[in-house]
């Protein structure tokens, strides 16, 4: 059996011979019968050859030879390979903690060895406003900056530049991996509020916040400016990033002010919805059909998708399996919209090895139960938010090696054999240790009891405050306030 990750489709073992050859023995044919990125690769006394279909064929057999390389020499070995999903995802967080150019693009290098395909940038959020955008200067010039994280007084700042994210951009070019931004709305706007009170519907007063959780300042619904904000934002976004996806967020929008807001009220009056679910979608709708105007199709996170009204193009991203919320992901993918599988509890690199062990994030088969049409499954992503993830340590630890699981459950058949694919994820260290990654250690990604306990301490003991209570005392008023109005 082959070392590497992820687990071809099907690799046979000719003989015992191992050889050296370099890359430089590559030989390359084209095959129209392979399947799209999927290549079929010999390594033989002849040499080495590759067969594919198109270019991310040829790449993806380069991928896997280098590794074998890597990893000691080349067995002689027939292997036939293509990916289960085309989608297959990693996600930073750079707006709760600003990242360095330097050390996204090592964290790419990284992924990329283990044939992940987007890099799914999360560029805005309450606690700072990354995105150059021209036509609205105070955004990068005030939004961008912070004075402390939850009262410790050291300021967070930064913003990617247009230059900087095309250069991204260039950079995954040569992973094949594209780029998918998140300009994150109606909620998580604090950011943009606090330079723009008048895209809130009260025009409120706020400062970039400091502390994490759910806040009540959204973007309004039901004003014409709001929308024509996010227009103006993505027209922007557009001329940086070409990828045909486009994450616009709809994650943890409170209703608060939507209940109180005469606009708000108004627009779902005149356009007949039933309630606030169905404004958000509708004002989500507005906004995907602007971007199919312009060639992009939008992703939200499915708890911004209960509504019945969610528009028909928008993509479902699975994270949040709380009933009401998993319904809506399930009807919404079997009504024919395509799903992008991020499970909380399995997938949540931001999480403690204790929470979330390599074995759990192993384990999770994206094919979720009550999904009927699963060729509606696009892929997978492991998300990395950054609240309490301010290094480039904290970085490699949180996403190496549990992106391993997630890299093999995009890629490869659905297997249950732990047992390999550990063996294979330590033989693979060596290559997240030449890119200059340090792993956890192989015993801490699935930590013994007591371990597990003190890691949990540790973590929800550093993440519950005094303004995570304030923020959970809003979410509850909000489920109160709904129950009120609607009688359930
Ligand atoms: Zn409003």
């Amino acid at each position: 059996m082959l070392p590497i990750i992820p687990k071809p489709q099907e690799q046979k073992i000719l003989s015992d011979k191992t050889y050296t050859y370099t890359l430089a023995d590559v030989r390359e044919v084209r095959d129209d019968s392979l399947p799209k990125s999927g290549y079929a690769l010999t390594i033989d006394d002849g040499g080495i050859r590759v067969k594919a279909s198109d270019d991310d064929g040829f790449y993806y057999a380069k991928v896997t030879i280098q590794n074998l390389m890597e990893l000691g020499e080349l067995p002689n070995v027939e292997v036939c390979d293509y990916p289960r999903y085309a989608y297959r995802g990693y996600m930073l967080d750079c707006a709760r903690h600003y990242h360095s150019l330097d050390a996204i693009k090592k964290i790419i290098d990284a992924v990329a060895r283990f044939k992940i395909n987007v890099f799914h940038w999360h560029l805005t959020d309450d606690q700072g406003w990354r995105v150059q955008i021209d036509k609205y200067p105070l955004l990068t010039e005030l939004a961008s900056y912070r004075d402390g994280t939850r009262g410790d007084g050291k300021p967070v700042h930064g913003y990617y530049t247009k230059d900087e994210m095309s250069e991204i951009v260039e950079y995954c070019k040569q992973y094949h991996m594209d780029v998918l931004p998140e300009f994150d709305v109606p909620g998580h706007t604090a950011a943009a509020i606090s330079v723009y009170p008048e895209l809130d519907c009260f025009g409120s007063k706020i400062e970039v916040k400091d502390s994490f959780g759910i806040h009540p300042e959204v973007l309004c619904a039901g004003k014409e400016r709001s929308v024509e904000f996010c227009k103006d934002v993505l027209k922007e976004m557009f001329e940086i990033f070409p990828f045909h996806l486009i994450h616009l967020g709809g994650d943890e929008a409170l209703r608060l002010h939507w209940l109180d807001c005469p606009d708000c009220q108004r627009e779902m009056a005149e356009n007949g919805l039933k309630n606030e679910d169905e404004l958000q979608a509708h004002f989500m709708a507005k906004l995907a059909r602007f971007c199919l105007e312009n060639g992009k199709t939008v992703i939200n996170w499915n708890d911004g998708m209960v509504g019945e009204n969610v528009d028909d193009s928008i993509v479902v991203h699975y994270w949040q399996s709380a009933p009401v919320n998993k319904v809506a992901a399930i009807r919404e993918i079997n009504r024919g919209k395509k799903g992008i599988i991020s499970p909380f509890f399995s997938y949540y690199l931001d999480y403690p090895y204790g929470m979330t062990p390599l074995k759990k994030t192993f384990a999770f088969n994206p094919e979720i139960e009550g999904v009927e049409k699963t060729e509606n499954i696009l892929g997978v992503e492991a998300p990395l938010w950054s609240e309490y993830v301010k290094s480039e340590e904290d970085i490699h630890r949180q996403t190496f090696p549990r992106i391993l699981a997630v890299a093999e459950r995009g890629w490869s058949a659905y297997h249950d054999d732990y047992k390999d694919f550990l063996a294979r994820v330590k033989y693979n260290y060596k290559i997240i240790d030449n890119v200059g990654i340090r792993c956890v250690t192989i015993n801490d990604t699935d930590p013994n009891p007591i371990k597990k306990v003190v890691s949990l301490l540790k973590f929800f003991g550093n993440a519950w405050d005094k303004t995570q209570i304030l923020n959970r005392l809003n979410v509850t008023e909000n489920k109160i306030r709904l129950r009120k109005k609607y009688g359930k």
